[in-house]
């Protein structure tokens, strides 16, 4: 493995890349992350409910690797100038679940690239990686620009869009990490709506800043799956205005502060995957990874330098390197 103060080059500069880049920046490693969009945590992390928690995770391995996420999330939070999380319980089916919190998910993002770029790192938005090409010297990102970015190993935490980089790579299986879309509105909250953050199977709700709530409705976006909802703002606010007012919400239409469409990054199983593709390149996927980000920027970190981190164990894409032939992968895929 390389050494402190190597090249490492981040692809995706949502939750997942921006944790991983700021915990190998604390490292020691020289690193660059290049994010696709106009700004960070703008797809799947900007479309988020985000909030962290632990409710139902299977297997147990997982559901503790969630519950570091929490713990880590509010350690770090804490100690940050701007803080991001808000340790709050969640009305969820109308149980209480004391376990979690809220995300600022911005916030989250000014923190950890400030922490790289206070490391010396680079991050660098509207820089669209084209491809990967690595050999026995490097590695290099290729940019829609043809500009040439090298590096000593690169992490894929490009969400949906890793496994079109992946291809040609190394003996990994051909993975799917488009999971199924969601849609989240953000809103002005009526001076009546007192509830805190609630789950729900057809509205879920949380505060999101000064008098705003993210809205997020599992029947809205079913509709939206089977066809009978067009994959349209307007027709998809009208759908949540009804569900809301249903939910003792009542929206006005200039409530709408804005609403965004973004497929899950989540493998066929669930479960992320963390891993070597080649001895190069690194990948990371995870659905559920607002709560996971603190947790895995870590352990793939501490991966990156060579030491093997046995709460990835079961998460290996099958084809990996090194050959884990001692670990046990619970990827079905
Ligand atoms: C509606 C909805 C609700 C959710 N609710 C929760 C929740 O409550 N709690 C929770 O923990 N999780 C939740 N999730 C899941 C969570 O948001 C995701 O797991 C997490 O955001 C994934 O982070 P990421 O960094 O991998 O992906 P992304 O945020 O998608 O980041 C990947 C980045 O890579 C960039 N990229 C892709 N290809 C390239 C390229 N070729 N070159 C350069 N850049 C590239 C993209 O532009 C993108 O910014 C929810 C997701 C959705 C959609």
């Amino acid at each position: 493995m390389v050494a402190e103060g190597g090249r490492l080059l981040v692809v995706g500069g949502g939750v997942l890349g921006l944790a991983v880049a700021a915990a190998a920046a604390e490292d020691g490693w020289r690193v660059t992350l290049l994010e696709r969009e106009d700004a960070l945590c703008t797809v799947a992390s900007g479309t988020s409910l985000a909030w962290a928690n632990a409710l139902a995770k299977r297997p147990a391995s997982y559901a503790a690797l969630s519950r570091e996420g929490i713990k880590r999330h509010a350690a770090g939070s804490a100690a940050a100038t701007e803080p991001w999380f808000t340790p709050m319980p969640a009305d969820v089916r109308g149980v209480t679940v004391t376990e979690g919190g809220i995300v600022d998910v911005a916030a989250f993002a000014r923190a950890h690239a400030g922490a790289i770029r206070d490391r010396g790192g680079i991050v660098r938005v509207g820089a669209s990686v084209a491809r990967i090409e690595a050999d026995a010297t490097g590695a290099v990102a290729v940019l829609g620009t043809g500009e040439r970015v090298g590096a000593d190993r690169v992490v894929l935490a490009a969400g949906v869009g890793t496994p079109a980089l992946l291809r040609g790579h190394g003996a990994l299986a051909p993975i799917d990490v488009v999971g199924p879309i969601g849609a989240i509105a953000r809103v002005r909250a009526p001076a009546s709506w007192s509830a805190g953050l609630t789950v729900g199977d057809e509205l879920s709700a949380r505060p999101s800043g000064a008098g705003e709530l993210l809205l997020q409705s599992a029947s809205l976006e079913e509709a939206i799956r089977d066809g009978s909802l067009p994959l349209d703002e307007r027709a998809c606010w009208r759908r949540l205005r009804a569900i809301a007012s249903r939910h003792g919400l009542a929206l006005e239409d200039d409530d709408l502060q804005g609403f965004g469409f973004a497929h899950r990054p989540q493998p066929v199983d669930g479960l992320p995957i963390a891993g070597w593709a080649t001895d190069r390149l690194y990948v990371v996927v995870a659905h559920s990874g607002v709560t996971l980000a603190p947790v895995l920027g870590c352990l793939v970190a501490a991966e990156l330098g060579g030491e093997r981190q046995i709460e990835l164990q079961g998460l290996r894409p099958p084809g990996s390197v090194p050959n884990d032939s001692d670990e046990e992968h619970i990827h079905g895929h």
